[in-house]
């Protein structure tokens, strides 16, 4: 597998709010003696790019798969990925069916291809306090104040984000997604709008660039810069609007989705109702057979079952996943696709 190496420059135009959860504070990192920088962690920015592929991949594959985040109280987990479309392929993610299972496996658990880490900017400083007041609704006066934010002033920040994939596809999806994503951080009605730049992709077999050391070079030119004094080959990707349907059915034909689309309809054809339905909108017949005076599946294995599933018209694991969930699951309500991301 090789590693595609993104560089992207960030520019934050206007004031950005990143912050983790339960603190006010923004995020640095000391470059130097003084030399303290605001800095954006990856996760920020991947649910964002993530959302952005995902509503693609939904409008292309019409497939039932949304990133719900769990806020209080959980593992931080998220729940609605279908676990069998590119998008899971290329973010991982967890899965377990809703209803209760029989002795088969009970959740798919899938490393992800994209790696972020996070992102730097040129220079230190700039980190302001604003404090935020609460407004009498009849009067319009501001009254008492009743905390502070911390928010960064307007800069450019430096990325690499990391897709382990033999085929670069995978990165153009990732790099569509990235180029599509404009808003980041918390209260992204006033704050966070960043404008993103792929500056070119290093490929190779092993990590070459980290964006801790890109920004040191002052900017987008030093960074570019640097890598030619330094041989390594910044390579011209893009993946315009024309293409990105395209890519994004190829992949959904790809063998890495196909063995998630696999390993997730085996989790599903375990649970006894799944089956039942989804043999049903197949207009299949499942096998009977006593036992203890009882009528049970013939076909007890998740192996077995799919093999039944998939038999007629030699079905694909990718398609079955649409129709197993077309025969189970309502889509969601779009709130949760609105849900505010911190
Ligand atoms: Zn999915």
């Amino acid at each position: 597998m090789m590693k595609y190496q993104v560089v992207v420059l960030r520019q934050l135009k206007g004031f950005g709010q990143f912050v983790t959860e339960s603190r006010d504070e923004a995020n640095t990192y000391e470059f130097g003696e003084g030399d303290e920088r605001p800095i954006i962690f990856g996760e920020k920015l991947k649910a964002v790019e993530r959302r952005t592929i995902m509503r693609k991949v939904r409008e292309v594959l019409h497939v039932n798969c949304w990133l719900t985040t769990h806020k209080k109280g959980g593992d931080g987990g998220i729940s609605g990925l279908c676990m069998s479309c590119p998008a899971c392929v290329l973010f991982g993610g967890t899965y377990a069916p809703k209803k209760g299972g029989g002795a088969g496996p009970k959740n798919v658990v899938e490393m992800r291809r994209a790696f972020y880490t996070c992102a730097f900017p040129f220079q230190g400083g700039g980190i302001r306090d604003v404090t935020f007041n609460a407004v009498d609704e009849r009067t319009g006066q501001t009254g008492q104040a009743l905390g502070t934010n911390q928010i960064i002033e307007p800069r450019d920040f430096i990325d690499v984000v990391t897709v382990e994939a033999d085929n670069e596809n995978w990165t153009k999806l990732l790099l569509w997604g990235i180029e599509h994503s404009d808003r980041y951080g918390a209260n992204t009605r006033i704050y966070g709008e960043i404008h993103n730049e792929v500056l070119g992709v290093v490929v190779d077999t092993r990590l070459r660039i980290a964006a801790i050391d890109l920004a040191r070079k002052g900017s987008g030119e030093g960074v570019k810069t640097h890598l030619a004094a330094d041989k390594l080959d910044l390579k011209a990707m893009s993946c315009p609007d024309s293409e990105i349907d395209g890519i994004i059915t190829d992949l959904a034909k790809d063998e890495a989705v196909q063995d998630l689309a696999r390993r997730k309809n085996s989790v599903d054809a375990s649970v006894d109702e799944y089956f039942t339905k989804t043999a049903e909108k197949l207009h299949l017949k499942p096998a009977m057979t006593k036992k203890n005076n009882k009528d049970v599946f013939t076909d007890r294995t998740p192996g077995e079952r799919l093999a039944f599933l998939t038999s007629k018209e030699k079905r694909s694991h990718y398609d079955l996943a649409r129709e197993i969930e077309k025969a189970n699951f309502a889509e969601p309500q779009d709130e949760e696709e609105e849900e505010e991301v911190k």
